[in-house]
């Protein structure tokens, strides 16, 4: 069998200006990165922005294994199959992390024969939005330092600043440093922190930013650090905004490639799911909207991550209203739900399932909650067998949820046909009534509490004494009526990622809160989440090499 990299290396590319001739993009609205890259441009969003909107359909999962299951594949593969059944679909993707593609999980450009490419661009700079987040990040940190050094005449409480300095690595020695070592001249001693660039609040600004007139006030609205009389300083105080600003000015433009079928892709900003909003970029989703009749987006991890604060944060700031949702499950992850080991879920096992089918359960429950039609999709492997396929097909019949085998990682876009069939029925045939999960005016506490009892399924939260404290102060600034951001694992629908299945009964604990003003979200860390992970033992790293021609090897 062909790796996902081998089959994306033998793909004949169409030149990027032809894929956008699809969508009647003129050459003149291109900036091209290369061949087979392009930023879209603002002349094209002013010629397209009055048109109609076509249907957003988000692609979501149950909780996953640590390996994912399959979204970016379902999503491409469903783009894929959509334009195979005669429809104007686009896809609109988020941005890859060099996090994962050098940890665990790999790259994020899809699988098997739906991916897009180029993969290997995608995976590593692609074109460079990443670097200008990581710079605009610690463009900050150095003035907030150096305006303490000095002199300090905004009074910062060094022991108060919240401001992180950022890289797209997963490199947990960064996790607590301490900065300003050394003689006078070196600054002022500091306990710092680093974050993973996917966790930045400028992240989440980018892509939550309606145009460069909202971006700025949006960063200046970040919240640095305290004084001494425990007011909140911003970037704007520093008047870091203007040279943040220029360093974005390109990263706010959607980017576009093809996939392995040469359907347009729109890819765009990457905040992770389990530690920020896990959304792509709401610029990016709005210009898909007016040039296709469908648009297929993925939102990162389980439903209980991704989709709840694609519903309860994107779509709630701006107005975004999603049409239906593609739940995705596999059999391995309900059999992992179900308890089996990492290493045997190649292997048949009925009673597993029976067993982890409770939460496609718990997800297919919580989805109806946001008043959208749901469809359940079986991300196929070819390890999977016909009793395990057809005790999932049963299920969902039973319980009156509409459902398609997805052979997409193998087929492509024919292997997606009776999904594309099943979703473009449902988008005529029913309609989505969205509303989101709670309104605005609940107080920040209520909102933590109505996430994890309603979605998580908790029986109770707790707060440690800072987290409680962070909340009092937090509402008390006249934060209270923003939506929350949670942190969790994502392999369980608790805090606590060893409780597989649909767990009850248990306690959500809010480790940390804090607000990211420019963002418009309150943070709640939940568990023992990080927003820096680490490497594994045996990182993918490792596996990974170029040759003398530049071809990349061992990406994944
Ligand atoms: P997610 O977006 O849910 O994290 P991905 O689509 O990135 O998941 O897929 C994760 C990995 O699983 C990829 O390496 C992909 O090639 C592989 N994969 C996905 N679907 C299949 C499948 N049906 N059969 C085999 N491998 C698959
Ligand atoms: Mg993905």
């Amino acid at each position: 069998m062909k790796t996902d990299i081998e089959i994306a290396q033998e793909a004949k590319m169409e030149p990027i200006k032809d894929v956008a001739a699809k969508l009647s993009i003129n050459e003149d609205e291109l900036e091209f990165y290369g061949k087979y890259k392009a930023k879209l441009g603002d002349e094209l969003w002013e010629r397209i922005k009055d048109r109609p909107n076509g249907k957003l359909v988000l692609v979501t999962a149950i909780n996953p294994t640590p390996a994912g299951e399959g979204k970016t594949t379902i999503t491409v593969g469903l783009g894929q199959a959509l334009n195979y059944i005669g429809k104007k679909a686009v896809i609109a993707l988020r941005e890859p992390s060099l996090g994962p593609c050098f940890g665990i999980k790999g790259g994020a450009a899809g699988g098997g024969y739906a991916q897009v490419v180029p993969m290997e661009d995608l995976n590593l700079h692609f074109t460079g939005d990443f670097h200008a987040i990581t710079s605009a990040n610690n463009l900050l940190a150095a003035m907030l330092d150096n305006h303490i050094h000095q002199g300090n005449t905004l009074g910062i409480d060094p022991k108060q600043v919240v401001w992180k300095r950022c890289v797209d690595m997963n490199d947990r020695a960064l996790r607590n440093i301490v900065v300003g070592l050394g003689s006078k001249m070196d600054g002022v001693v500091r306990e710092d922190h680093f974050v993973i660039s996917v966790a930045s609040e400028i992240m989440a600004i980018l892509c939550l930013a309606e145009d460069m007139q909202d971006l700025k006030v949006r960063l200046g609205k970040i919240i640095v650090a305290y004084n001494y009389k425990g007011e909140p300083v911003t970037a704007a105080d520093l008047k870091a905004v203007g040279a943040m600003a220029a360093l974005l000015k390109d990263a706010i433009k959607p980017n576009m490639i093809q996939t392995l079928e040469h359907t347009p892709a729109i890819v765009h900003g990457g905040p992770f799911a389990n530690i920020a909003h896990g959304c792509n970029s709401v610029r990016a989703t709005r210009m898909a909207l007016k040039m296709a009749d469908i648009v297929v987006t993925e939102a990162g991890f389980g439903a209980d991550l991704g989709a709840e604060k694609f519903f309860d944060i994107k779509c709630r700031m701006s107005g975004l209203k999603p049409d239906a949702v593609v739940l995705v499950a596999t059999v391995r992850a309900l059999k992992y739900n179900g308890g089996v080991a990492k290493a045997d879920l190649g292997q048949e096992n009925v009673e597993a399932l029976k067993k982890g089918i409770v939460n496609l359960e718990k997800h297919i429950e919580n989805l109806h909650k946001y008043h959208v039609p749901v469809i359940v999709t079986l991300n196929a492997f070819v390890s999977d067998t016909p009793a395990e396929l057809e005790f999932v097909q049963k299920f969902c019949e039973e319980k009156g949820a509409s459902f398609a085998l997805a052979r997409v990682w193998e087929d492509g876009g024919r292997g997606g046909e009776a999904l594309a069939r099943k979703v473009v029925d449902t988008l005529e045939t029913k309609e989505s009534h969205f509303t989101p999960l709670y309104p605005d005016d609940l107080s920040l506490r209520e909102k933590i509490e109505t996430v994890a009892r309603e979605i998580y399924g908790a029986a109770a939260v707790t707060y440690s004494p800072a987290a409680a404290k962070a909340l009092d102060r937090i509402e008390s600034m006249g934060f209270s009526n923003m939506p929350v951001c949670m942190a969790k694992t994502q392999y369980s629908l608790s805090d606590n990622a060893n409780l597989l299945g649909r767990p009850e009964g248990f306690t959500v604990n809010i480790r940390e809160v804090y607000v990211s003003a420019g963002a418009g979200f309150v943070v709640a860390i939940t568990g023992a989440i990080m927003t820096m992970p680490g490497l594994p033992k045996v990182p993918a790293a490792e596996g990974i090499d170029v040759d003398e021609s530049g071809r990349i090897t061992g990406l994944f």
